[in-house]
This record gives structure tokens, C-alpha cells and sequence, in this order.
């Protein structure tokens, strides 16, 4: 059987409307390569990426240390599985438990494998060490939240869109609106609670960032009432948003963080949980594991990814041209722009339809004009460029941006 070559952008639509499941609904281009902040399409125009894959791609597309640490590792050995050990794993768990600050890893694939794996270390640890009756244990999460799309996580969510059609859900959850301290604190009453489960900021909610001090009491009153802090740091963390983990900001360690996307650079599935002994060490072997989680690719792909942020400083590049964004695009006289939102590099332009267009032709225009973007919902752009954008790029695709917003007038 022939493998079809893609010469046309149109082929390559047409073949996926074909063939592929219709679970995304994908803006009309189609990448065939990727530098740095930028892409190129089947027919060789060039965009700047102000997607990065929902923030996998911080250290930039095909970053060659990363790339060639994938590289080398593949053409030694790809995949042993759990079941020996293998060279990369130790060195790898050693560089990120002491990047951020824990005594273990578990290393997992995908941001909902992870966040899966959160919520069992989470009721273990309510079982094994706080004492909760079996099969009792509860875990307060946020209305709006993104986590993946297992059963168990849409079964948290309240998007339609990503619960409805799929029941019946797993039990054991306690929705309270995102950004409101009382209602944790009415929530923590219920002695049952063994875990709360944040993202710093909501990302695929429309880029939410809470009040600040917001993670801090959050935090504080888990202590209070013994319950475990879990922060989803997928799309957030990995200097994505100005510090090395958005709970940076206000000084607070979660008990149990979840980290994902460009834990790889954007390379591969590479997840990981990190947690102190006491919560870790009470999954046992053969409780939980994945074929994949912790290969050697993935274990070199992880420490040369981190390498690149803390070499490129990309936490202070985040904090320095996100402000520039920002200020750049609340100046914009557009009715359109109703409000612009963000932290670091992770930022929000909130769309007021005018003319009956919307986000969506906000997106299209641009990607005519050499931007690349996503509407989060009807009607929110999201921006989030590779981190190693340098300010003259980023200062040209503003100006791409605001000359498509202005389009429309
Ligand atoms: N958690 C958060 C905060 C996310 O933004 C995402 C994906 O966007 C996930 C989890 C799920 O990650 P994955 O798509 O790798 O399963």
C-alpha cells in the first residue's frame, strides 16, 4: 500500500475530514515545520506560533538541544519499560525532584495521566495517613477547570462539551467556583475532604488569573483543616507565566504538583507528579504505572527541556515581554478588545463581537496576516508564543495582531 505525500495544504485538510475522527475543529492551516517562534505551512509561508501547542512549546519548536537529546537517546535505547530499570530514569528523577524542590517524581505521559495519577496519590494518601473510612474520600475542584479528558476528569468538569454524553461520572468531587476562598472554606466543613485541585490559572477556561493572594489562602486553609493542596501546573508551569511555576508568584508550594506539555518542549508526551515521601511512598509496586511513563527518551527529553529554561532564562523572558504584550495591546482603540489578560507569556484577549464577527474571524484574519492563535471558547483569544521569542519578534507580531483586531472597524 502507498503512503500518500502531501503537497497541497487542501490535500492534507481533505484527508483528515476523511479519516481522522472529528473531535477538534482546527484553524484552516497546515504546519509542516517549526522553528523557534515560528512555523511554515505545505506551501511555505511562514507564521509566528502564538499557540505553542497550549504551552508545550515554551523553549521554542525543534529546540536542537532538546531535539538532539532525543536524538541520541533514541538511537541507544527507546523503551524498557517499568519492568527493569534503565539508565536515564535515576538522573532524571534526581534533576527534577531537586528543580523543584520534592523528595519524589512519577513520571507519567500525558497532563491527564497525570492529573489521574494526582487524584489516586491524593485519595491513598487521605486512606493510608489522614484516616478516611474506604470509598468516602472527597476532592474539591474548581467550576471552569481543564484537567484532560479522561472519564474521571470530565466527571469534574462543567463544560458540557466535555461531560455530556459520556456517563455516568465518578463520584467523589465537591465543584466550587474558581477564585472564591469562602466557598473552599465552606467546602473544607465536610470532613471527607481529602484534597483541593487548582490551576493557577485557568488556562483553557480563557486564561482566569484568580486575585491575588488567592493561591496563598487557598493554601493556607488546606493546612488548616489537613487537607492536600494539588496544583495543575500543565499549561502553567515551566515558566510559562513569568516564575518557574505560576505558584511561584505567591510563594507557594503545593503538595502535590502536576506538570505536563513542555516538560518535553513540545517533543513528546512527558508528564510528571511530584510529591514528598509521605504522600508518594503510599502507592505501592504494581498500584499504579504506565508502559511508557519515565522512558529513556522522555527522561533525557525532560532534563535537556529543563536545561533550556533555566540556561535561556525563559521565566524572566516570560515576565519581561509579557508585560510588553499587555501593555502594548490595552492601548489598541478597538470596541472589539473588551478586555486583555494575563500573566508572563500567558495571555487572553477578550473579543466583543462587532459587526457579527467574532473570535474565530479575529483568527482567521490574523493567520492570513502571519499570526498564528486559537478562540478559547466563542469568545476569547488566547496568546501564548514560545518563550524564546525575542522582543523585536514579538514586537512585529503586535503589530500583525492589532492590525487585524482593526480590520474589522
Ligand atoms: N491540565 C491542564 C491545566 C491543561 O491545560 C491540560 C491540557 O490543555 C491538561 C491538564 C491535559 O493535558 P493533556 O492534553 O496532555 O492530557
Amino acid at each position: 500500500m502507498e503512503v500518500a505525500k502531501i503537497t497541497s495544504s487542501q490535500q492534507a485538510m481533505d484527508m483528515e475530514a476523511r479519516y481522522g475522527a472529528h473531535n477538534y475543529h482546527p484553524l484552516g492551516v497546515v504546519i509542516a515545520r517549526g522553528k523557534g517562534p515560528f512555523v511554515w505551512d505545505v506551501e511555505g509561508k511562514k507564521y509566528f506560533d502564538f499557540l505553542s501547542a497550549y504551552s508545550a512549546v515554551n523553549q521554542g519548536h525543534c529546540h536542537p538541544k532538546i531535539v538532539g537529546a532525543m536524538i541520541d537517546q533514541a538511537q541507544k535505547v527507546t523503551l524498557t519499560s517499568r519492568a527493569f530499570y534503565n539508565d536515564c530514569l535515576g538522573p532524571y528523577e534526581k534533576y527534577v525532584t531537586e528543580t523543584f524542590g520534592y523528595d519524589k517524581v512519577l513520571p507519567m505521559n500525558s497532563g491527564a495521566e497525570a492529573d489521574e495519577t494526582a487524584l489516586k496519590l491524593c485519595r491513598r494518601w487521605g486512606y493510608d495517613k489522614k484516616g478516611l473510612p474506604e470509598n468516602q474520600a472527597k476532592i474539591i475542584v474548581c467550576e471552569g477547570n481543564f484537567h484532560g479528558r479522561t472519564i474521571t476528569i470530565v466527571s469534574l468538569s462543567i463544560d458540557p462539551d466535555a461531560y455530556k454524553g459520556f456517563g455516568p461520572f465518578t463520584p467523589g468531587f465537591i465543584k466550587i467556583p474558581y477564585n472564591d476562598v469562602p466557598a473552599l472554606e465552606k467546602a473544607l466543613e465536610d470532613p471527607m475532604v481529602c484534597g483541593f485541585l487548582v490551576e493557577p490559572i485557568q488556562g483553557e477556561a480563557g486564561v482566569y488569573v484568580p486575585d491575588d493572594g488567592y493561591l496563598k489562602k487557598c493554601y493556607d486553609l488546606c493546612k488548616k483543616h489537613n487537607v492536600l493542596f494539588i496544583a495543575d501546573e500543565v499549561q502553567t508551569g515551566i515558566a510559562r507565566t513569568g516564575k518557574m511555576l505560576a505558584c511561584d508568584h505567591e510563594g507557594v508550594r503545593p503538595d502535590i504538583l502536576i506538570l505536563g506539555k513542555a516538560l518535553s518542549g513540545g517533543t513528546m508526551p512527558v508528564s510528571a507528579v511530584l510529591a514528598d515521601d509521605d504522600i508518594m511512598l503510599n502507592i505501592k509496586p504494581g498500584e499504579h504505572g504506565s508502559t511508557f511513563g519515565g522512558n529513556p527518551v522522555a527522561c533525557r527529553v525532560g532534563i535537556a527541556a529543563l536545561e533550556v529554561v533555566k540556561e535561556e532564562k525563559l521565566a524572566e523572558r516570560a515576565e519581561y515581554l509579557g508585560k510588553i504584550f499587555r501593555d502594548e495591546m490595552s492601548k489598541v482603540n478597538s470596541p472589539m478588545i473588551e478586555k486583555v489578560r494575563g500573566k508572563g507569556l500567558l495571555n487572553a484577549i477578550i473579543i466583543r463581537p462587532t459587526n457579527g464577527k467574532e473570535a474565530w474571524d479575529v483568527c482567521v484574519k490574523m493567520k492570513e496576516m502571519g499570526v498564528l492563535a486559537k478562540p478559547t471558547h466563542q469568545h476569547i483569544i488566547r496568546f501564548a508564543p514560545p518563550l524564546v521569542i525575542s522582543e523585536e519578534e514579538l514586537r512585529e507580531a503586535i503589530e500583525i495582531i492589532k492590525k487585524a483586531i482593526l480590520s474589522f472597524e
